[in-house]
């Protein structure tokens, strides 16, 4: 499936290599190989080596000092990826493990992700190894506001605009904006996720995972399987984004049995109580197990019990499974396990959660399955919306905004769709909606020039 001559013709690093940011490159190429050959102009501008090198990876050193008034230091990154299409744009990641690495696979995604939209974004992606479990709110206001202090050299409303991402929510783009604010005395669009009171958009916290069902629920009517009415559904994580997705399916009269979060997996069977995960993850910011406190019909099932490529949340019976916590959280044995059950469509609501094994398992059995940078471009398309909104200083109502995001997602589902049956490859969402990014990016690239 991987094609490593032609990747050997491209500059990657050798700390790249075997990390995700190669794999998120080597899937992309796999994809537009058709596309390349049938077409020498991308070769002629040199469209790859372009693409798969940031414009700038910006790192800086983070101060900040804690609740025992000890000095702690971290490292903040911004990878301005491409801004072909508009000012750059994607989130920031706050969580231990950020790197460099995993910066650039997100940003590399992101690129094609905001492409296929139709907005006017270009794509970027940041954050720090700041880790914000168990830190008071006034030390996450402190980082915040440390890490903004590098950071507001680098962004505007046309330059470059953040957003949140696995750790970081309202509350940190609050305090990231209000330091903004004080820096640079200006009230621009900067970021958004912002809270609604000072210039978020309606919506923005429920978009992405409102558009993995949309975009799901047109995925399926295309390909003629039944609807999510009724049926089983399994997520993955307990953040923004998996809260989302159970609060829509819940609406459209599906049963979300599962979620899941760093310690384990709850498994609800009667459907996951809304407001008992609203109160643990959001409000108290505890743990999973203490649902079953509340819930002992439920099952709670230790993460650290299970071994490193099978997780508890895939082995539920389901006709559709959500993986809406991180990247490679669903392996190939997770995969063959979905697919002996049953499971008839998997949609990415995290970034790369499926590790490529598991994606070729889908593909080889005719799963439906929804790409991450197609399924969860929900989050983006509001923030842009955010954007047009605070430009314009304007509100949209939050009918207006859903009506919008609803029309966006299924245009990207049949857009993508298209573009894989015209190359061949039809009810492939994976190659279909790279070779329709990539193919935005590019000829903007060549209409720009170097
Ligand atoms: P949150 O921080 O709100 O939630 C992340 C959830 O995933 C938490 O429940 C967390 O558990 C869990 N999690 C994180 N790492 C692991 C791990 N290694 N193993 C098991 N569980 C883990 O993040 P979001 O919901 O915003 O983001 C989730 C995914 O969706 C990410 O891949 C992100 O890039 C992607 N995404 C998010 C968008 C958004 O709008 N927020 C937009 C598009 C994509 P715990 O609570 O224990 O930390």
């Amino acid at each position: 499936m991987i094609n490593n001559n032609k990747l050997k013709d491209f500059t990657i690093s050798d700390s790249d290599v075997n990390g995700v940011f190669y794999q998120a490159v080597q899937e992309v190429i796999c994809s537009i190989s058709p596309l390349l050959n049938s077409n020498e102009i991308y070769a002629k501008h040199s469209i790859l080596d372009r693409l798969i090198i940031p414009d700038r990876i910006i790192k800086f050193r983070v101060n900040w000092i804690d609740d025992n008034q000890k000095i702690q230091v971290n490292t903040g990154i911004r990878v301005q990826f491409n801004n072909a299409l508009g000012p750059y744009k994607g989130g920031l990641r706050f969580h231990q493990s950020v790197n460099e690495g995993i910066l650039k696979f997100l940003g590399f995604e992101q690129i094609l992700k905001n492409a296929l939209t139709g907005l006017p974004i270009g794509g970027a992606k940041g954050g720090s190894d700041f880790n914000p479990k168990g830190k008071s709110d006034f030390e996450i206001m402190k980082f915040c506001s440390a890490f903004m202090t590098e950071l507001h050299k680098y962004i505007g409303p046309r330059k470059d605009v953040p957003a949140g991402d696995i750790g970081v929510g309202t509350r940190e783009i609050g305090y990231l904006f209000g330091e903004y604010k004080k820096i640079t005395s200006t009230y621009d669009g900067v970021l958004t996720g912002k809270p609604h009171m000072f210039g978020g958009s309606f919506m923005r916290p429920e978009a992405t995972g409102y558009g993995v069902v949309y975009f799901t629920q047109k995925m399926l009517e295309l390909e003629n399987k039944d609807s999510l009415k009724g049926k089983i559904c399994t997520i993955s994580g307990a953040g923004n984004v998996a809260l989302h997705v159970i609060e829509k399916l819940l609406e459209i009269g599906a049963i979300p049995v599962s979620c899941s979060d760093s310690n384990g997996t709850i498994y609800d069977k009667r459907g996951v109580d809304l407001k008992l995960l609203k109160e643990l993850k959001f409000e108290k910011r505890l743990s999973l197990e203490g649902y079953t406190l509340s819930h002992p019909e439920s099952t709670f099932f230790p993460a650290y019990k299970y071994a490193e490529d099978s997780h508890a949340v895939w082995d539920i019976e389901c006709y559709a499974a959500f993986p809406c916590a991180t990247q490679n959280e669903l392996t190939e044995v997770d995969a063959q396990t979905l697919i002996t059950n049953g499971c008839v469509s998997v949609s990415e609501g995290a970034n790369m959660p499926s590790t490529p094994e598991a994606i070729s398992a889908f593909l080889t059995h005719n799963i439906c399955f929804a790409p991450a940078k197609a399924a969860n471009a929900g989050g983006v398309v509001v923030s842009e919306f955010e954007m047009s909104q605070n430009a314009s200083m304007s509100r949209w109502s939050f009918e207006e905004v859903d009506n919008k995001l609803k029309d966006i997602m299924q245009k990207i589902c049949i857009e993508v769709s298209q573009t894989a049956k015209e190359y061949g490859v039809e009810g492939n969402y994976v190659d279909g909606a790279n070779i329709y990014g990539f193919k935005k990016v590019a000829d903007a690239m060549i209409a720009e020039g170097i």
